[in-house]
C-alpha cells in the first residue's frame, strides 16, 4: 500500500523542507510580538512591519509548522454559510458585509501572489463539487449562477471528472488553487526582508499584561512588547484560554499518491480542477500542481489518529470514486489541525492591546492571508484594517473548556446522514 520512500510529512515539504531548528535570540523589546507562523501571523507582520513597528514572529514549532504548510491549497471564498444564513443570524446589513468579504479574501491572495512576484503555483482553476445523491445535486442547481458557477450534468460528468461516484455536481469557476508551502516560503521571505524577526521553536508559555503592554514568555527568554496578535488558530491552547474556549480544533488528514501515469490523470481530472463532494464528512482532493500525483484529503477517524493509520481508509475512500485506482500506492500521509467555530465563521478582535484572527473552518488560506492583513493593519492603527468580522459576536458554549469531547458522536452522525443518503 505505500511507496518504499513513504513519509508521514506533508508531500509540499519536499519542495520546500523545514528550516532546521536553530536557537533564536529574542529582543528585550518590540512594538509587536505575533505567535503563531503561518499565513495569519506572517500576513500581519508583513503590514506591521512595513508601517515601521518592530515585529517579531515566534512559533512553538519549526516555522509554518501548523496548517499553513500542510493544507489542500484550494481557494474559496472561505465562507460556508450562505447569504440566507448569514441574513438569519445577523441581518441583511451585516451578511452582505461579510459576504463582500468573503469574495475580498479570495481576491486578496491572487492580487497579492500578483503584486509581490511570489512564485507558488497559483491558478485560477475552479472547483468541481459533485452531488453525493440527486437530492443534493437538486440543492446545488438552486445556486448555479453565483459568481459564474454552472451545473454539470451526470451525462457530462466525465467532462470534469473521470468518475461515475456522484450524480453530476456544480463548478465555481473562481476558485483557485496553490502550492501552500511555496506559498508560506514566499510570504516568509518578504516578512524578513521587511525587517521582521520570525523564530521557531520559541514556544510561548505566558503573556501578562502589564505597563500598558505585555511581557511575554518562552521557557527560556522573554520580551515586552506593546501589542500582541495571537494567530495560533487549530494549535490555540491554554496560554489564550479565552480562544481556546471559542475555536475546536479537528484534524484534517490527507495523502498523496505515488506519481501516475499521464493518461490516467488526464482521464481522471481532465480540467486540473480543485474537488469537493457534498457530503457532510467532505472529502477535497486535486491533481498535485505538476499533475503527477493526486493529493486526497478528509477525515476518516472519530477521535484524533496518526497519518499511518488514516492512510488506509482515506486510500479506500479514493478508490470507491476512482475505482481503477485499486493498485495505487501512497507516498505521503499527513495531518494538521484546522479551527471550527460555533458559528462556522471566522473572528477577529481586540482586547486591551492583544489582537487575534482565527476559526477560519478549514477554508484559511485566502481568508488567513485576509484577516491576517486586517490585524497587522488593525495593530499598526490603520484604520482600513477595519472588518465586518470584528463586529460580530465571537460565543463559546458553557459545555466546551477548549477540549472536543464531542467530536465522536458528531462525526458518527455525519456517517449516518451520509450513508442515509439525506
Ligand atoms: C490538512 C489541512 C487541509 C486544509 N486544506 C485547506 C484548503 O484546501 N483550503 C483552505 O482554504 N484551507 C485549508 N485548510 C485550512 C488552512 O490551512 C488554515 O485555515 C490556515 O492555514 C490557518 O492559518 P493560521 O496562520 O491562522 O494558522 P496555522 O498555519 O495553523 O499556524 C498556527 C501556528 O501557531 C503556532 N502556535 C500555537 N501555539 C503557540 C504558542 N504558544 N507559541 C508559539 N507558537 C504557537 C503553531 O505552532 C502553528 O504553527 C486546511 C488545513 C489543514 C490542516
Amino acid at each position: 500500500m505505500f511507496t518504499s520512500d513513504f513519509k508521514t510529512e506533508p508531500y509540499w515539504w519536499d519542495a520546500v523542507p523545514r528550516e532546521p531548528a536553530e536557537p533564536y535570540d529574542i529582543p528585550a523589546k518590540v512594538d509587536v510580538l505575533i505567535v503563531g507562523s503561518g499565513y495569519t501571523g506572517l500576513h500581519a507582520a508583513l503590514k506591521t512591519a512595513r508601517a515601521g513597528r518592530s515585529t517579531l514572529v515566534l512559533d512553538a514549532q519549526q516555522i509554518g509548522y501548523g496548517a499553513s504548510s500542510r493544507n489542500g491549497g484550494q481557494i474559496s471564498n472561505s465562507i460556508k454559510l450562505n447569504l440566507l444564513e448569514l441574513t438569519k443570524k445577523f441581518g441583511t446589513d451585516m451578511a452582505a458585509k461579510i459576504s463582500i468579504e468573503g469574495k475580498a479574501s479570495r481576491d486578496y491572495i491572487e492580487s497579492f501572489v500578483k503584486e509581490e512576484g511570489l512564485d507558488c503555483n497559483f491558478k485560477v482553476v475552479g472547483r468541481f463539487d459533485g452531488a453525493h445523491t440527486p437530492k443534493q445535486y437538486e440543492k446545488l442547481a438552486k445556486t448555479a449562477g453565483e459568481d459564474g458557477s454552472f451545473m454539470v450534468p451526470l451525462a457530462d460528468q466525465h467532462s470534469e471528472l473521470g468518475t461515475d461516484f456522484y450524480y453530476g455536481g456544480i463548478v465555481r469557476p473562481n476558485h483557485a488553487s496553490i502550492h501552500p508551502a511555496l506559498y508560506h516560503r514566499g510570504l516568509l521571505s518578504l516578512v524578513r526582508q521587511a525587517g521582521a524577526g520570525v523564530g521557531g521553536n520559541c514556544k510561548v508559555t505566558s503573556i501578562k499584561f502589564q505597563n500598558n503592554g505585555y511581557l511575554v514568555e518562552t521557557p527560556t527568554q522573554s520580551v515586552q512588547a506593546k501589542r500582541v496578535i495571537i494567530a495560533t488558530n487549530g494549535y490555540t491552547t491554554k496560554v489564550t484560554p479565552e480562544l481556546q474556549k471559542r475555536v475546536i480544533p479537528i484534524g484534517s488528514y490527507i495523502i498523496a499518491t505515488e506519481e501516475l501515469p499521464k493518461d490516467v490523470m488526464d482521464r481522471l481530472m481532465p480540467k486540473n480542477r480543485m474537488l469537493c463532494d457534498t457530503r457532510k464528512m467532505v472529502f477535497y482532493y486535486r491533481p498535485s500542481p505538476d499533475r503527477k500525483r493526486i493529493l486526497f484529503g478528509g477525515r476518516v477517524s472519530l477521535n484524533e489518529s496518526d497519518p499511518v493509520a488514516t492512510a488506509k481508509p482515506l486510500r479506500n475512500e479514493l478508490i470507491r470514486i476512482f475505482p481503477e485506482l485499486k493498485k495505487v500506492k501512497i507516498s505521503h500521509s499527513w495531518s494538521g489541525f484546522v479551527a471550527f467555530t460555533f458559528d462556522k465563521l471566522m473572528h477577529v478582535g481586540r482586547q486591551k492591546e492583544m489582537y487575534y484572527a482565527m476559526g477560519y473552518c478549514g477554508s484559511g488560506v485566502g481568508m488567513a492571508s485576509y484577516l491576517g492583513m486586517k490585524i497587522g493593519l488593525m495593530a499598526a492603527d490603520d484604520a482600513t484594517g477595519q472588518t465586518a468580522f470584528s463586529e460580530i459576536p465571537f460565543l463559546g458554549r458553557l459545555y466546551y473548556q477548549g477540549n472536543p469531547w464531542f467530536m465522536g458522536p458528531t462525526i458518527s452522525y455525519y456517517r449516518l446522514h451520509d450513508r442515509l443518503s439525506l
